[in-house]
């Protein structure tokens, strides 16, 4: 099977610390803080790119890190923002949440997406210099960039279905116009998966055809190709339907045309509704009885009001001129259902739960809830900001309830993996 998905781990920058500093001139004893910001961690950011045509890459690599803030310094010097990891990723790219399976973007209708925000860089103390605390030895701990687990899947594969009769040549054309790029790295799919080609039809007009006949074929003995493959005609813009001219085979290539586009009907009433160009093919066949069928083939085409080529796969004749214009149809018709976001990024300030307390081996256990986050804000390495995390577990009440617990001087207690002997 081809790869059209692929799960990789991103791992946002973390913000640097805040810095603790006091402006210092000469003559003057001690002047106020002057701590800068850390700078906020890079983003990794997904950029959709229409030259990509797999998520093979994703294979090889997976795991993606932006890079962390800079700590602040004195003189209000703001720390250096992480820089963003840009990830390539194809356009129509969907991409899903792991943890929670929603969607999150489609690389189809945004020019970039966070994927995962970089952590805050922390406030330096020159922040924190209010009149009634001229002096702040205090600074915050920059923040975690967020981490998480994202799948791709590539669903945007097929912009052009091909639709006709058994032996009609379609297998052909597919593989004459998906020769014809010259750059596009397409040997994934032609060598995976010989229904599925990339076309190129000059700089930045590539598209992915498919044979989906192979799949009503398939399908009705009984072989289907399945979802796998399924998934990826969903978003057919146009089809091509193929009909042998030369009638080789004994049949009406007007009937054929009716009775295939009767079983797309049934198959898929979307797919039918699709603006549809009809090829001729094996046109280098031709001989007076077949060319007077050819010319009711087209008279039936043009009167439904369907765009008619005369080509033949196997001489390379009219290909070139029927991918042009499947390519400037392409151009005009608009991109095919969009997935809408469902995922909501989780709210930075939400209302978090108490933390539990737990009594073990005589070591009091403070776990989880909104300490959390207070542990991960302040830097123990800075005195005042101890008293700033001593002065919340108080004033939250987490002192009372270990007071009410039993708690006695002297005993140890760990916050959130921060041990502290308890004092009164
Ligand atoms: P599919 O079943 O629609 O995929 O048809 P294929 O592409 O497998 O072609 C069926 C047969 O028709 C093969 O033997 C091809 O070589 C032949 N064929 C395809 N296109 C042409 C064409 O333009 N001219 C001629 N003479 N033969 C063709
Ligand atoms: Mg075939």
């Amino acid at each position: 099977m081809f790869v059209d998905k692929a799960t990789i781990e991103i791992k946002a920058g973390k913000g640097g610390n805040g810095a603790v500093a006091f402006h210092r001139e000469k003559y003057i004893a001690a002047g106020g803080p002057d701590g800068g910001d850390g700078g906020d961690g890079g983003d990794v950011v997904l950029v959709p790119d229409a030259n990509m045509s797999t998520l093979m890459d994703f294979r090889y690599r997976r795991k993606y890190a932006a890079g962390n803030g800079m700590d602040g310094a004195g003189k209000r010097c703001t720390g250096k923002r992480g820089e963003d990891l840009v990830i390539k990723v194809p356009l129509g790219t969907v991409v899903r949440d792991k943890e929670t399976g929603a969607i999150m973007a489609d690389m189809s209708s945004v020019d970039r997406f966070v994927a995962a925000r970089g952590g805050s860089g922390g406030w330096g103390n020159a922040r924190f210099a209010t009149p009634t605390r001229q002096a702040p030895r205090f600074a915050k701990a920059g923040l975690p960039g967020v981490e998480r687990e994202i799948i791709l899947e590539l669903k945007l594969l097929a912009d052009v279905g091909l639709v006709g009769f058994p032996n009609v040549g379609k297998s052909t054309l597919l593989s004459v116009v998906s020769r014809a790029r010259p750059k596009i790295a397409d040997y994934h799919f032609t060598t995976l998966f010989p229904n599925l080609g990339v076309v190129y039809a000059g700089e930045g007009r590539s598209f992915v055809m498919a044979d989906i006949p192979g799949i009503i074929e398939g399908a009705s003995e009984g072989a289907g190709l399945g979802h796998d493959f399924l998934r990826h005609i969903d978003r057919c813009r146009l089809i091509v339907h193929v009909v042998d001219a030369s009638g080789r085979e004994g049949r009406d290539p007007v009937e054929d045309f009716d009775i295939i586009n009767r079983e797309l009907r049934e198959y898929s009433p979307v797919l039918a509704s699709r603006p549809m160009l009809v090829a001729a093919n094996k046109c280098d066949l031709l001989d007076g009885e077949s060319g007077e069928r050819l010319e009711r083939l087209e008279r039936h085409v043009k009167e439904a009001g369907m765009p008619f080529f005369k080509i033949s796969a196997a001489a390379h004749m009219g290909t070139e001129e029927l991918t042009k214009a499947i390519a400037y149809r392409l151009s005009e018709l608009p991109p095919i259902a969009v997935f809408e976001p469902e995922f909501v990024e989780p709210e930075a300030e939400v209302e978090l739960p108490e933390p539990e307390i737990n009594r073990e081996n005589g070591v009091w256990y403070v776990d989880g809830g909104w300490v959390e986050r207070l542990v991960a804000n302040v830097n123990f390495g800075d005195y005042e900001s101890r008293m700033y995390f001593d002065r919340i577990l108080r004033d939250r009440g987490v002192f009372a309830r270990l007071e009410e617990l039993g708690v006695e001087e002297g005993d140890t207690v760990s916050v959130c993996g921060i041990g502290f002997e308890y004092r009164r």
